[in-house]
């Protein structure tokens, strides 16, 4: 679908070949339109006056008649343990937030993939916003390159992974996330690894079968959090549609044509699903595919409903993981000071600004 903004259509809706056509159409040579392609996609001009190897006259012509829909950062905030959390300004002012996590060994993005988001997870602050618009493929890549530049110029270092964990549910939002991934790892884009990015979903079965059949060569992770249907239910309404049966079988599906392990995110929360007869059901959920887990440490997101799990319990929940053949890691969270942390991500510095203004 390509979006028509005062009558100029964005030119990063395009195809390498569709633009090709329109410098051929214009009596130019094709290589042309791989020039501008490049600007677009490799080096993220977000103005036409920056093609320099173009002539002003045609930089002018495309002014005429398409636009760049670039996101732009709102404001950025600086944790007091270096994670970098920004709102990004989208073209028809809708806010999404991104996120830099520096560790030791990997400089990681963290990525939104809708505005907002539908799914109404109990524990999660983006649940509590109304899902207004899948991103595009754009302006996914964009969040991209302004969280590889902070790497780099706030740490000297390359950004090595990107997870989909952000505001929204990237499986609902299914082709435009492939295509920005496809732009991401492609040489001709940010040429990053496939193997250095996480998808995370909540579980919408249908789509992690189609996963597997577009067999796809990045990581998936699972955002399990209960490991009974009547657990989950509790918490996340989009299990009462995607059983923890049917995300079983997806899963099967999923591993057996791409022979990727899975990773399921697990938050602790306290007196809920942090007991032992609570590791033994998860560790029967992970029997079904060669699975690692990922306990999170529970961010508080202000309505008081749910609290974080002691860490002795979570030492000993994944302690019987461990001794039961399944890798567990705990995962302490970052940038709480800002609010970048999972779930955490609502707008809220633009929340309180439109409230005092
Ligand atoms: N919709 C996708 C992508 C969002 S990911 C998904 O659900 O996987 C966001 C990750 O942060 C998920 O694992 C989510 O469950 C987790 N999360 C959400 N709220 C959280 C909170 N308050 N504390 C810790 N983790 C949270």
């Amino acid at each position: 679908m390509i979006s028509k903004i005062l009558n100029k259509i964005d030119i990063r809706e395009l195809t390498l070949d569709e633009l090709k056509d329109i410098f051929v159409k214009k009596g130019q040579p094709a290589f042309r339109g791989k020039q501008v392609y490049e600007w677009l996609w490799k080096k993220s001009a977000t103005s036409f006056d920056e093609m320099s190897n173009l002539s002003i006259e045609l930089r002018n012509l495309l002014n005429e008649e398409f636009c760049i829909n670039h996101i732009k950062v709102q404001d950025k905030q600086v944790s007091e343990d270096r994670t970098i959390k920004s709102s990004f300004r989208l073209h028809d002012g809708f806010l999404v937030e991104g996120v830099l996590i520096p560790a030791e060994d990997r400089m990681t993005a963290c990525v939104s993939s809708q505005v907002g988001c539908s799914l109404t997870c109990k524990f999660c602050a983006t649940g509590t916003m109304k899902r207004e618009r899948n991103l595009t493929p754009a302006e996914i890549y964009d969040q991209v390159v302004h969280i590889k530049n902070w790497a780099q110029n706030h740490y000297g270092k390359p950004l090595t992974n990107i997870v989909f964990m952000g505001m929204g549910e990237p499986l609902l939002n299914y082709s435009n996330v492939m295509a920005a991934i496809k732009k991401i790892t492609l040489p001709e884009g940010l040429g990053m690894s496939n193997e250095r990015i996480t998808v995370s979903t909540a579980g919408i079965a249908k789509m992690i079968e189609k996963l597997g059949d577009d067999n796809v060569k990045f990581r998936l992770a699972l955002s399990l959090h209960a490991a009974s249907d009547e657990k989950r239910n509790m918490i996340m309404p989009i299990n009462e549609s995607n059983s923890l049966e049917a995300v079983g079988k997806a899963l099967q599906h999923f591993y057996n044509k791409t022979k990727s392990r899975i990773t399921f995110e697990y938050i602790a929360f306290k007196d809920f699903n942090e007991s032992i007869e609570d590791a033994k059901m998860l560790l029967k959920f992970c029997k079904k595919v060669p699975a690692k887990v990922n306990v999170i440490e529970y961010n508080p997101t202000g309505d008081g409903q749910f609290e974080k799990a002691d860490s002795k319990k979570i030492d000993a929940f994944c302690a019987y993981l461990e001794k039961n053949g399944v890798k567990a890691t705990v995962r302490r969270s970052r940038g709480k000071d800002i609010d970048a942390a999972c779930g955490q991500l609502a707008n809220k510095k633009h929340d309180d600004a439109l409230m005092e203004g």
